[in-house]
């Protein structure tokens, strides 16, 4: 059995397709007609940015605006003014069009690879996509076409760009493999999108599997099976069929309030990166949104946003969402997510410096434009503001005064917007629950960041392997700190809820009931499986679960114990 990263669920049995790039090789050559060779690097650019308009085209058929925007950012790249200029220079001095763009293109993926945060690194993937298909183009290559596979065809490769996957028919592919890439790589997003099973991350699969072999893929478990036998075979025609049966059980909770099984009402409400994934949110069932990570936003782009665009994104979600909630979440920034356009000093320990609160409150012109944005899009619909990373009362104070200070600005212009508007905080760091009684008088809700919650209470960073025993949010101390928050919420009767990952996890939930939790905030594939969890659920028996697993001293026992009664 070979082991990679599952990133996109579900099990996929087929036939192995070894996709083999060709080699894109070429002779370094000097030119003389330097005029006409860069003539001939911008049409190679202007057929690359065609093709890749007509896939977008293609995968907007299949797909969201979210992949289609992946394959806009490679036209973007390649229409890039600086790349462009200093691609001309070379040509200029004597080099092919070849060598120059390719020399250009190795800078900035060095630039994007060497960023210390994965979104940065993803850039470099797509100066990656956009150097190769540039060319493959410039060498007179053809590129590899997926759209007319055979049905149950898994896809293996050492590195599938979002443009090759543009073109497939997902009821063909049975699975993906590959030898490069993580969750967040682009082509992981789209396999979840399409919802192909796909693993990734397995050295050497290119060379092991052979064209035509037999493979299971397990994107839950990371696991596959080359030729497999009959037993496994059976095993894994059990798990999937077992999997098929558990979502149409799902459906069953399709359209149904959010309710214990004592009947206590909860909101359920799903995570968002971009606008359009409200659609996967109503799609799945999700009653608003509980976190919109407006960063997102602002990535894959060179400059910040303007007031207007972002106004035209909240305004679109609030207008979607049809009167259901949504908490938009000011720009958190800093710690794992760099935005290199904003120059972020590079600091010593960043998810220690000056991020996302702490920077906007810094940052006010950026600020402000995105706090008038959100107020002139509350006039649309259900829509409240997040703090993040809140740490002491001034930080509230001084963010509610801004808004104060642009709602009195939109009156003298008489803006549109909603007087009444709620502002609330992500509770994740140890400070902010120590004072969660105090900030429960200022704030109007709270909503618990698990993610990095988990990471500042047990000093343990999210992404570092090497204290990943630590970071869990069913250690003592981080139930605790749960627990407090609640409490002071419940104290001052303002609404708590969860939007860290922890809050789909079926061993929190009775936990999460127990203490009082109201909303929980999910990825959209996983409201229904929420809902169903906390229908499994009384109060009673809430408490006597967390009385129980409250008195363990250990992360270890508290997870042994809860794993027996989920
Ligand atoms: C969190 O910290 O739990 C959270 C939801 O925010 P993010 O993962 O964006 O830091
Ligand atoms: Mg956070």
């Amino acid at each position: 059995m070979l082991k990679g990263k599952g990133v996109s669920r579900g099990i996929g049995i087929g036939s192995i397709l070894l996709i083999d790039q060709p080699l894109l090789e070429y002779t370094k050559k000097q030119v003389t007609d330097t005029k006409a060779e860069i003539k001939r690097l911008h049409d190679a650019l202007n057929i690359f940015c065609e093709e890749t308009e007509n896939q977008a085209n293609a995968l907007k058929q299949t797909s969201g605006e979210k992949e289609v925007g992946i394959l806009k950012g490679h036209i973007g790249i390649a229409k890039d003014p600086i790349l462009l200029e200093e691609a001309d220079k070379l040509i200029s001095s004597g080099e092919c069009a070849e060598a120059a763009f390719e020399s250009i293109c190795d800078m900035f993926i060095n630039i994007f690879s060497s960023a210390d945060d994965e979104i940065t690194q993803q850039r470099a993937t797509d100066v990656i996509d956009v150097k190769s298909g540039v060319l493959r183009i410039l060498l007179g290559i053809n590129d590899i076409r997926l759209s007319d596979v055979p049905h149950g065809t898994v896809l293996c490769a050492r590195e599938l760009t979002p443009s090759m996957l543009s073109g497939i028919n997902k009821h063909n592919i049975s699975a993906i493999i590959t030898e490069t890439g993580s969750t967040t790589s682009h082509s992981a997003i789209l396999a979840r999108v399409m919802e192909i099973p796909a693993v990734m991350s397995i050295p050497d699969i290119i060379i092991t599997a052979k064209n035509g072999e037999t493979a299971v893929v397990d994107g839950i478990t990371g696991d596959v099976i080359l030729s497999p036998d009959i037993s496994q075979l059976e095993k894994y025609k059990l798990k999937c069929s077992r999997l098929i049966q558990e979502h149409k059980e799902l459906e069953k909770f399709r359209g149904n309030p959010t309710t214990s099984a004592d009947g206590i009402e909860y909101k359920l409400v799903c995570n968002i990166g971009k606008t359009e994934d409200v659609i996967k949110a109503m799609e799945h069932d999700g009653e608003g949104v509980g976190l919109f990570r407006t960063e997102f936003l602002f990535m894959d782009k060179n400059s910040a946003p303007t007031e207007e665009e972002q106004f035209n994104e909240y305004k679109k979600a609030a207008l979607m969402l049809k009167g259901k909630p949504l908490i938009i979440r000011t720009l958190d920034i800093g710690g794992d997510k760099a935005i290199p356009y904003l120059g972020l000093k590079k600091e010593e320990n960043p998810f220690m410096g000056l991020r996302a609160i702490r920077y906007c409150l810094k940052n006010r012109e950026l600020f402000a434009t995105q706090l008038r944005a959100i107020l002139r899009a509350s006039a649309f619909g259900n829509i409240s503001i997040m703090f993040p990373m809140i740490t002491c009362v001034e930080e509230l104070r001084e963010g509610k005064k801004l808004i104060n200070h642009i709602k009195e600005q939109l009156k003298k212009k008489e803006t549109a917007f909603n007087e009444n508007i709620k502002i609330g905080i992500m509770t994740e760091t140890a400070a902010s629950v120590i004072i969660a009684d105090l900030l429960a008088q200022e704030a109007d809700f709270f909503s618990i960041g698990t993610n990095d919650l988990t990471g500042y209470t047990m000093a343990a960073d999210r992404g570092n392997s090497d204290v990943s025993y630590l970071y869990s949010a069913l250690q003592p101390s981080v139930l605790r700190m749960i627990k407090t928050i609640i409490e002071a919420g419940r104290n001052r009767n303002i609404p708590v809820g969860m939007c860290g990952e922890a809050a789909a996890d079926p061993m929190m939930i009775p936990l999460l009931i127990s203490f009082g939790l109201n909303e929980f905030s999910v990825s959209a594939p996983n409201v229904l499986r929420v809902r169903k969890y906390i229908s499994e659920w009384t109060k009673q028996s809430a408490d006597e679960v967390a009385a129980k697993a409250m008195s363990f001293a250990t992360q270890q026992e508290i997870s042994d114990y809860l794993k027996t009664i989920v």
